[in-house]
């Protein structure tokens, strides 16, 4: 019972929503004009903090199987996770995971995501669902949503390749086929699971400032989400430079001051 996954659903409790401003740019009444992504965890491995802290015990201690969950005081837990994170006994954290509802990504992002080996990956198909072909169905960089010359540009180009595509769709060719013409910002929804060994891997990886910034704010948003279900587990997870140093042969010159400034500001 212990380790099976409880369902859940917790929006991302996000005090900075850093792409929101440009959502709705007509008001109230109007449909939002770009894509909001929106992340939610699904599901997680019940007590995920206890479950680490339990496995370690295993290695350590002399105990019964039937022991290891039985309440310890949280602040030894928080030692021991300590210990094991800056040990690199980092197995133990492969005993617990986390599986998200992403939506309103690029699958310019979604392609970079998929990178990650060690996670598992359920994406919408371009092959089974027809493509939305309402212009908020491609994500809008903030730079080109900044330069009014620029989104004229892009909203245009955007409209021709979804007109072609329902062209296509209509002349009989497959959807398969059809999503050739489609733009490589098109928004796509997945459901992926990580493990919190991976999940620091991640976050390490893609809340470092050279990220892509709409990685960046898909790992931030998990970050946040992790945090509230994990805070032990989950106090040092992000890039080097929170930590000291940074790890990058090119660093960006811009370090995080502290987690507070990565994940508000
Ligand atoms: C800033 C940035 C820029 C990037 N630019 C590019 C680019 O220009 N071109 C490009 O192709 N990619 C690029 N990438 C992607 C990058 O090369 C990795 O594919 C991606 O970050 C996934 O990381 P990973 O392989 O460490 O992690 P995962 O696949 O999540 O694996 C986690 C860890 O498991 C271990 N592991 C997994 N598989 C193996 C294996 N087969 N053998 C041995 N160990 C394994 C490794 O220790 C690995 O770090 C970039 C990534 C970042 C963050």
């Amino acid at each position: 019972m212990r380790n099976s996954r409880r369902s859940i659903r917790a929006s991302t409790t996000d005090r900075r929503p850093k792409y929101k401003k440009f959502a709705n740019r007509g008001g109230p009444e109007k449909a939002p004009l770009f894509v909001i992504m929106n992340v939610i965890l699904l599901a997680h491995t019940p007590e995920p903090d206890s479950v680490v802290a339990a496995a370690a015990r295993i290695c350590y201690k002399d105990i019964a199987a039937s022991e290891l969950l039985q309440a310890e005081e949280q602040n030894l837990s928080r030692k021991l996770i300590a210990d094991l994170f800056q040990s690199g006994h980092m197995s133990t954290f492969e005993h617990v995971s986390f599986t998200f509802g992403i939506d309103g990504l690029s699958r310019v992002a979604s392609h970079q995501l998929v990178r990650h080996r060690l996670a598992s990956f359920s994406q919408q198909s371009q092959r089974y669902v027809k493509m939305n072909p309402d212009p908020e169905a491609v994500i809008i960089p903030p730079s080109i949503q900044n330069n009014p010359e620029a989104l004229k540009l892009f909203q245009e180009s955007v409209k021709l390749s979804q007109q072609t595509y329902a062209k296509l769709v209509e002349l009989g060719i497959k959807k398969e086929d059809a999503r050739f013409i489609l733009p490589h910002g098109h928004s796509t929804r997945l459901v992926m699971t990580m493990n919190a060994r991976e999940l620091h891997h991640f976050f390490s990886l893609r809340l470092c400032r050279r990220a892509q910034w709409e990685i960046h704010e898909l790992a931030r948003k998990m970050l946040i989400l992790c945090r509230e279900k994990a805070p032990v587990l989950f106090e040092k997870a992000g890039p080097s430079c929170i930590f000291g140093k940074c790890n990058e042969a090119r660093t960006c010159g811009n370090p995080y001051r502290d987690m507070e400034a990565l994940m508000f500001d």
